[in-house]
């Protein structure tokens, strides 16, 4: 939070401080939060090997502050690194309009180049109307972002993946695992994931280490261009309430998020890691697109035959 505390910054030791860190113990003033954030994201990219000398990411920008906020930083970090963005246009109403809109000014703003994908040139309909036909629209949607963004960063050769996933994010996803006590698919949430297969790229999260309050901050600090509106669709909100609550346990137990995550890291998701291959079985090559898939058709490949037959 914004601190009422008006003592002097605990990094420079000029300027006062305005921005408080519980669980780092921490008064900055805005400058050195600034350092602070890009600091952190260069050690997480360093400490996981997300980005070598050569690569050419491929960055997920969705008009949130994540994805704004990982694109600023990564091209600061990496002035020589290729850089390609992607927008996938979800055709939802009242929401994608705007996160296209910012997309365009961040990466106008931030001089790169942008490719936008639609999702209804894509499949031939967008959510909104995918929402109409079938019940779990949110976990088809994800399917479907995966997808075209392995798809896309294959036609461009790209190597790596980055999203914006942040520590709230993922924190969000693992609690319900671990309350279920499946820690076999909790592991499957990782900095870097990579599956066995030739044309699966692999996915980075260099903002795996921050919090949803300091992207925020670093944000609105920086005149990144991002839509806070979230999508009207369930899962948002029922991700919102768990990150309420482990906010809740925060604000009694500093350092409680990054604790969990380290011990989900380092201790818990090593222990079973081999077993969560084990459950998936193989990948194969989808019979029709050539993706990654489980079965002799992708999942996607799949939904697209449903959608076909139906209109017939
Ligand atoms: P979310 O699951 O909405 O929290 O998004 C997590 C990350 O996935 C974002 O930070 C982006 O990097 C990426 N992403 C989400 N939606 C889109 C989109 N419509 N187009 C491109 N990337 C996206
Ligand atoms: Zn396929």
């Amino acid at each position: 939070m914004k601190s009422g505390f008006k003592g002097l910054c605990n990094h420079c030791h000029a300027k006062p401080s305005e921005i408080k860190l519980d669980y780092a113990r921490l008064h900055l003033c805005e400058d050195c939060f600034v350092k602070f954030v890009e600091r952190k994201v260069e050690r997480t990219i360093k400490k996981y090997g997300m980005i070598k000398n050569g690569d050419k990411i491929l960055v997920a920008l969705s008009g949130g502050k994540d994805s704004s906020v990982l694109l600023h930083i990564v091209k600061r970090l990496f002035p020589d690194i290729e850089l390609s963005c992607l927008h996938i246009d979800l055709g939802i109403e009242n929401f994608s309009d705007e996160c296209k809109r910012k997309v365009e000014e961040l990466v106008h703003q931030e001089d790169v180049k942008l490719e936008v994908m639609s999702l209804k040139d894509f499949l031939g309909c967008g959510l909104s109307e995918l929402a109409l036909k079938y019940r779990k629209v949110c976990s088809t949607c994800g399917l479907l972002r995966r997808y075209m963004l392995n798809y896309h960063g294959n036609t461009i050769q790209a190597t790596k993946i980055a999203t914006g996933h942040n520590l709230d994010d993922v924190l969000a996803v693992l609690w319900d695992f671990y309350v279920k006590g499946d820690l076999i698919e909790a592991s499957r949430l990782q900095p870097v994931t990579k599956l066995i297969h030739p044309k699966a790229i692999p996915r980075i999260k260099p903002l795996i280490e921050l919090t949803d309050y300091e992207l925020k901050v670093y944000a609105d600090l920086k005149g990144l261009p991002y839509t806070p509106i979230q999508c009207s669709y369930g899962r948002e909100s029922k991700l919102n309430r768990r990150k309420k609550l482990i906010n809740t346990i925060e604000s009694m137990y500093p350092a409680f998020k990054h604790t969990f995550f380290k011990t989900h890291i380092k201790r818990i998701a090593p222990l079973v890691m081999d077993k969560l291959e084990a459950r998936r079985g193989n990948w194969m090559t989808c019979s029709k697109c050539g993706m990654p898939s489980r079965k002799e058709m992708c999942a996607v490949c799949q939904l697209k035959e449903s959608l076909k037959a139906q209109e017939n």
